[in-house]
């Protein structure tokens, strides 16, 4: 998706107030009565369509060609800049660089902050890939859209629960001591992390002590469990790797964790099912791989949650994650929105286009957005 900061310099605040009134009305309005926003901004007509034009040519808001009255409802790219103006206000970050990730449900970037020092920007975008694909087909505008669709279900609102969630785990798992990136900031569908000195594990060809490095993997998979945690995408992808230079000259490598939109508590109905899952991930990548094959055939979900209900000293994270502000009803709405858009982590991107290509209502609400998508990114420094 194409991140186009260019424009962010040339707003004023009356352009910011006018879209975020687009944003406001959204959440209930598929298209925004041009009536409705001038008077969320509370600014005159004029002005207000003066902000219009610009927001428009700037593709940060859209016009819907079918709808019946005069409205705008905002772009991927109006929601982008409204949440880096946000991360910029709160001095989070400063500039934005490099595109240094593109999944099928996120982008990645390399950002600075004020001082120089690099950050990573991700950018969730839930619902993406079947409006890339839908390019103004048979869609059917005047289709009156449940609720669901138009509120609780969208792709903004999908978008920024899968930044919630994975900044909420990120904080959790950091303070309980699990190497994580450092959370650093979140707004609306994004959040700014430490960038992770290091290469996923998939970069890494070979290394010194395969062995050592699984039994630290699968250590992880079962501190996560007793934390009350099952990660869900614990594969190659999600798994960096630091060199850690030791005093002696010595080189160690240190796993950290990331990408925790998918987590699920332990409790969750197909715990099993994924906390093994985990565990086959690295079997199976250390075995393709390294060639090498534990003598251990478990840990398997079974005798880790038995232990578990001895283990009286760990505190588990999910009531902590709930504290922070993201709720059960949110990760209810979040889980069942992944499913059913077939959304499971990276895996399912190795040998097959990960089976949503052809679900064309993965996104009925972004079906005008489809300018936005016709080009490759282009990453532009949006300040100095
Ligand atoms: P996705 O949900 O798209 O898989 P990830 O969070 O797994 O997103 O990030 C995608 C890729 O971006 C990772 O595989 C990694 O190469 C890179 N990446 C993500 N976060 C960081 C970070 N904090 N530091 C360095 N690289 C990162
Ligand atoms: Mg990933």
């Amino acid at each position: 998706m194409k991140l186009d900061t260019k424009s962010l310099r040339y707003l004023n605040n009356a352009d910011w107030k006018v879209l975020s009134a687009v944003e406001s009305g959204s959440r209930n309005h598929e298209v925004v009565p041009t009536p409705l926003i001038v008077s969320i901004a509370k600014s005159s007509p004029g002005d207000v369509q003066r902000s219009i034009s610009l927001l428009a040519r700037s593709g940060l808001i859209a016009k819907l060609a079918t709808a019946k009255y005069d409205g705008y409802r905002l772009t991927y790219g109006g929601l982008d800049y409204l949440a880096l103006h946000g991360l910029e206000k709160s001095n989070v970050i400063y500039s934005v660089g490099n595109q240094i990730g593109v999944g099928k449900e996120s982008d990645i970037f390399v950002v600075s902050d004020e001082k120089g020092e690099q950050k990573v920007l991700k950018i969730h975008r839930l619902g993406r890939v079947s409006f890339k694909k839908g390019v103004k087909n048979k869609r059917d505008y005047a289709k009156t859209r449940t609720q669901k669709e138009r509120g609780a279900g969208s792709w903004m609102y999908m978008s920024r629960l899968a930044a919630m969630k994975e900044y909420a785990f990120m904080t959790a798992l950091k303070e309980a001591g699990v190497e994580v990136p450092m959370p650093l900031g979140q707004n609306r569908h994004q959040i700014v992390m430490s960038l992770v000195d290091g290469f996923p594990l998939r970069q890494i060809e070979k290394i010194p002590d395969p062995a050592g490095l699984y039994a630290e993997l699968i250590a992880i998979i079962v501190r996560l469990a007793h934390l009350g945690l099952i990660h869900g995408d614990f594969n190659e992808f999600n798994i960096m790797i630091k060199e850690i230079e030791k005093e002696d000259g010595e080189v160690s490598l240190l796993p950290v964790v990331i990408d925790f939109p998918q987590m699920v508590s332990i409790d969750h109905a197909n715990a099993e099912y994924y906390f093994d899952r985990d565990v086959d991930c690295i079997k199976r990548y250390f075995s393709r791989r390294f060639g090498f094959v534990s003598d251990d055939q478990g840990p398997h979900f079974k005798e880790v949650r038995r232990a578990i209900a001895k283990d009286t000293g760990t505190k588990r994270l999910d009531a902590k994650v709930e504290a922070s502000g993201f709720s059960k009803k949110m990760a209810k709405d979040l889980d069942a929105y992944m499913k059913e858009h077939n959304i499971d982590g990276d895996r399912a991107g190795e040998d097959d286009n990960r089976g949503s290509e052809s679900d064309d209502d993965q996104s009925e609400d972004d079906s005008n957005n489809v300018v936005e998508d016709a080009e490759e990114p282009e990453i532009q420094d949006f300040k100095g």
